[in-house]
């Protein structure tokens, strides 16, 4: 069994990341905003900032109290917007419920977007558009697939999740590359039937090792985007152990789509800084 080993991938992607900064000259700084103290996001953020460090970029973490009002922050998004120093702007997820998702998203302006989040990148990346952004995990895994040579074309590929941070622009990334896509979700029937026919098959449910032997076929390659702490330490969507002399392929938990999803964040924010230089 091959293991799609996502530390590799992105020590290979700092490498070209590096070379490109380094023709660019200067890469603008990369703010993030956090609304609350959610443990995980700090974790999250603490890899954004090292990786960022790393590459010479720097990072700005904000942090606002969980109960700031919405025109409060969109204010604060302004300004970063305004800011020519500022790169790229993201609001790190989840964001407290009393904030409308959507209008915090959608006030990051287009060509600062860099998680891809907003309405209308969302629009340019579903309609095709070349310069469109990816959201960074989706790039992620599509990186690992093309690194380890596991070919698309005409493949069935089943995704398990339909968010529009993972689910929906992972499948939409394989049908460019003329897979066959499923995206399934927690209302779909018979999901075993589904997943055993797959031959690649990406799982971002959030549930603890949901997927186990009984939801794979040999010879399927394995993608598990999913990420929990457990007693028993991390875990992801997939039941490892389980599944590993079923499988030909599959990404660990950890150090399988996380270093993936970090790289390609950084991989966004200079193709916007291209962009911009074009302009
Ligand atoms: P989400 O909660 O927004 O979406 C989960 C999706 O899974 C939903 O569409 C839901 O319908 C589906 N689902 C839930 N239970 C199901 C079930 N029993 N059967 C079938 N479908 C089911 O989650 P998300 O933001 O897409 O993240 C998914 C997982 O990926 C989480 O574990 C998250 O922590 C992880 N994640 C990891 C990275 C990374 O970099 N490794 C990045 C983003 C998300």
């Amino acid at each position: 069994m091959l293991l799609l080993s996502g530390k590799e991938v992105q020590e290979y992607l700092k490498d070209e990341l590096e070379k490109k900064i380094e023709h660019l000259g200067v890469v603008p700084k990369l703010v993030i905003l956090q609304i609350g103290d959610n443990e995980q996001s700090n974790v999250y953020i603490k890899r954004k900032k090292k990786f960022g460090e790393e590459l010479g970029i720097a990072v700005e973490h904000r942090k606002f109290e969980e109960n700031i009002k919405e025109e409060d922050l969109l204010k604060n998004i302004e300004k970063y917007n305004q800011d020519k120093t500022v790169g790229g702007i993201i609001v790190q997820l989840p964001i407290p419920k009393n904030l409308n998702k959507s209008n915090v998203l959608n006030a990051i302006t287009l060509k600062k977007d860099v998680d891809g989040l907003g309405v209308v990148q969302t629009g340019l990346f579903y309609s095709g558009d070349s310069q469109a952004i990816t959201p960074a995990t989706a790039r992620g895994i599509i990186s690992l697939l093309d690194f380890y040579k596991i070919n698309l074309e005409s493949k069935n590929v089943v995704v398990i999740g339909r968010s529009s941070l993972v689910g929906r622009p992972v499948g939409e990334m394989c049908l460019k590359r003329n897979a066959t896509v499923t995206i399934c979700h927690s209302h779909t029937k018979d999901l075993k039937e589904i997943t055993k026919k797959a031959d690649i098959l990406i799982v971002a449910c959030g549930v603890p090792c949901l997927v186990d032997s009984s939801y794979v076929k040999e010879g399927q390659v394995v993608v598990d985007v999913g990420i929990h702490r457990t007693r028993g330490g991390l875990c992801g969507d997939v039941d490892f152990d389980d599944v590993k002399n079923i499988i030909s392929a599959i990404s660990p938990v950890p150090g399988g789509v996380g270093p993936l999803t970090v790289v390609s964040l950084f991989q966004n924010l200079v193709d916007c800084t291209v962009d911009m230089q074009k302009s």
